[in-house]
C-alpha cells in the first residue's frame, strides 16, 4: 500500500497557515450537505449497519450535525492563544500555542460507522491537522459520507483521505507513522494499537468502550426507569460502547423493577426497533456469554434465543453470583442486560466499581443530592443522573471518554478538540532584569544559594512580614553575589 501520508503532509503545511476562523469558514459547508442529504444518508447507513432508521437519522446524522456545529462555533475561542501571568517571574510574558499534531489517523468502528468519525476527524481538521480514516470494512460506505461532505469543501487536496481495507491495512498505518492516533473498537485491538504506537512512540487517544452501569434507587420512578433500561441496553442491538449492561437495583423494588422491565424488553418490535448484527463475530461474543450464563445456573427471565441470524432477542441475565459472569465482566455488545441488587449506596458504589472498565454510568433517584454523592464515586467518564449515560454523547460539549480499560483520550467539548493539537509555551523577557545575567547561572557560590533559599522562603511564606523579611535577604545576597565573581 502506498502510504498516504506525503501528500497529507504537504497539504496540512498549507492548511496550518489559515487562521482557525478561516478552517471554519471552508469546513462550515459540509453540515448543511450532511442536513440536505440526511434521508438518503441515513438511508444508506440502515442498510449498510442494520440499525433502524429512526437511530441512524438521530444518532448518526443529529448527532454529527449537532457535534460539527458546536465544533464549528466554539473552535476559534478554544484554539486562540491563552496568555498566562507567571507567578515566580510577574515581570515576564507567556502565551500557549495550539500546535496541530501533523496527520492524524483516525481508526473508526462498526457500530456507530458516521458519527464516531465525525467526532474526531473534524476537530482534528480545525486544529490545523491533516486526517487519514480508516473506517471499519465492514462500513466503508456509512464512512465515505464524511469524504462526500468534505469533498464539497475547498480543502487543499490530501488533507482528508479515507483509506478502505481491514485490520491489516489500520496495523500498516500505524506502521507508516502518523503523528497522532484515535483509535475506536476492542480492548484486545487497541492493546495491539498501542504497542504499535509505543514503537515510534506515536500519542494515541483510546475509546474501548465498556459495561456500563445504571443504579435504581428504591424512590425511583420505576415506569420510567424500566423504560430507560429497556432502551439504553438494546438500542443499536446493544452494538454500543455506553450501552446498559449492567443494572444495580435496590433490593426492596428489585421484583417490581424486574417484572417490569422483561414485559418491555419482550415488547420492543423486532422489525422496527431492534438494530442487526452489524459485525457476524458478534454472534459468537453472545453466544458465549450466554453460555456462560447458563453454566454458572443464574436465570434468563427473557430472551436468550436468535430471532434470526442477525438479531438476538433482549435478553436479560440475573442471579446470584452474577458478578463473576462474564455478562458482567466483559462487554457482551448485544441486547444483553445483566441485573443484580444492593442494599445500600456503598454497596452499589462497590458493585458498579467491580469491573476494570468505566466509560459511562447512571444513577435513577428522586433524590438528585443522593445521586450526586453516589456519582461523586463512580469510576466512570460520564454520570447521568436520571437518564442513560449514552445521551450523553449526543452533547458536543461534554468531554467523551472513559478510564481503566475504557481507554483514555476523549473526543468531544473543549477537552476533545484541544487533544488535536499540542501545547507550545512562548515566553518572552528581558536582556539585563536581575543584573547583567540570570542570576542561577554559573559560578555557583553560597551567596546564590543564599538567594535561591530566600526566594523559596519567600514564595512559601503567607504572612507580609515574612516575605519582606525573605525579600531582604535576597536582596543582600543578590548584592553580594553581583559584587564577586563575575557571571559567566
Ligand atoms: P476491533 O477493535 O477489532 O475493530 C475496531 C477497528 O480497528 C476497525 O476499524 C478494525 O478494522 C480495526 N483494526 C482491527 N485490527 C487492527 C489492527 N491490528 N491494527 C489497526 N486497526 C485494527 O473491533 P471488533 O470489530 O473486533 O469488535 C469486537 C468488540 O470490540 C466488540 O464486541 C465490542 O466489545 C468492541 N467494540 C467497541 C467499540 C466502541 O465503540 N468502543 C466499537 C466496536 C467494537 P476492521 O473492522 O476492518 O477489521
Amino acid at each position: 500500500m502506498s502510504s498516504p501520508y506525503p501528500r497529507a503532509r504537504l497539504a496540512q503545511a498549507r492548511w496550518a497557515q489559515l487562521s482557525v476562523e478561516e478552517r471554519v469558514r471552508r469546513i462550515s459547508p459540509a453540515v448543511q450537505a450532511l442536513a440536505d442529504r440526511m434521508d438518503e444518508f441515513a438511508q444508506r447507513i440502515h442498510e449498510e449497519n442494520g440499525k433502524p432508521m429512526m437511530e441512524a437519522v438521530t444518532h448518526e446524522i443529529g448527532a454529527s450535525i449537532s457535534t460539527m456545529r458546536w465544533l464549528l462555533d466554539t473552535a476559534p475561542r478554544i484554539l486562540q492563544d491563552r496568555s498566562l501571568s507567571l507567578s515566580v517571574f510577574p515581570n515576564r510574558k507567556a502565551r500557549v500555542q495550539r500546535v496541530p499534531w501533523g496527520v492524524v489517523l483516525v481508526i473508526g468502528p462498526w457500530n456507530v460507522p458516521l458519527g464516531i468519525p465525525v467526532s474526531q476527524v473534524i476537530p482534528a481538521l480545525l486544529a490545523g491537522n491533516a486526517v487519514v480514516l480508516k473506517p471499519s470494512e465492514l462500513t466503508p460506505r456509512s464512512a465515505g459520507i464524511l469524504a462526500e461532505i468534505l469533498g464539497g469543501c475547498d480543502l487543499p487536496a490530501g488533507l482528508f483521505t479515507l483509506i478502505e481495507g481491514a485490520g491489516d491495512v489500520g496495523a500498516e498505518l500505524i506502521a507508516q507513522r502518523p503523528d497522532k492516533l484515535m483509535f475506536t473498537g476492542s480492548v484486545a485491538t487497541g492493546r495491539e494499537v498501542m504497542a504499535a504506537a509505543a514503537r515510534h512512540p506515536i500519542p494515541v487517544t483510546l475509546e474501548l468502550g465498556g459495561v456500563d452501569a445504571m443504579i435504581v434507587c428504591e424512590d425511583a420512578d420505576l415506569e420510567f426507569t424500566a423504560s430507560a433500561a429497556a432502551w439504553g441496553s438494546t438500542f443499536n442491538g446493544g452494538q454500543v460502547c455506553a450501552s446498559v449492561e449492567r443494572l444495580i437495583v435496590h433490593a426492596s423494588i428489585r421484583d417490581r423493577f424486574q417484572s417490569l422491565l422483561v414485559d418491555k424488553l419482550e415488547r420492543i418490535d423486532p422489525r422496527s426497533d431492534l438494530g442487526h448484527i452489524t459485525a457476524p463475530r458478534q454472534r459468537q461474543i453472545y453466544e458465549a456469554h450466554l453460555a456462560d450464563a447458563r453454566d454458572r445456573g443464574l436465570e434468563i427471565p427473557t430472551g436468550g434465543r436468535f430471532l434470526g441470524p442477525r438479531q438476538l432477542a433482549p435478553t436479560l441475565v440475573a442471579g446470584p453470583g452474577i458478578e463473576q459472569a462474564d455478562v458482567w465482566q466483559q462487554e457482551t455488545f448485544g441486547p444483553v442486560v445483566a441485573l443484580t441488587e444492593f442494599t445500600d449506596d456503598a454497596h452499589a458504589i462497590a458493585l458498579h466499581n467491580s469491573v476494570s472498565s468505566g466509560l459511562t454510568a447512571s444513577v435513577f433517584t428522586a433524590d438528585v443530592a443522593r445521586a450526586e454523592r453516589i456519582a461523586g464515586q463512580l469510576r466512570a467518564g460520564l454520570v447521568s443522573i436520571n437518564d442513560v449515560g449514552a445521551t450523553l454523547y449526543g452533547q458536543p460539549e461534554l468531554p467523551w471518554g472513559g478510564v481503566g480499560a475504557s481507554g483514555f483520550g476523549r473526543s468531544h467539548g473543549e477537552e476533545g478538540l484541544l487533544d488535536c493539537s499540542w501545547p507550545r509555551v512562548v515566553e518572552q523577557t528581558r536582556v539585563g532584569v536581575f543584573g547583567p545575567k540570570r542570576p542561577w547561572w554559573y559560578p555557583y557560590d553560597h551567596h546564590q544559594q543564599a538567594l535561591m533559599a530566600a526566594f523559596g522562603r519567600g514564595l512559601a511564606a503567607r504572612a507580609p512580614a515574612q516575605r519582606l523579611g525573605q525579600a531582604l535577604r535576597a536582596g543582600r545576597s543578590l548584592a553580594a553575589m553581583l559584587s564577586r565573581r563575575p557571571r559567566l
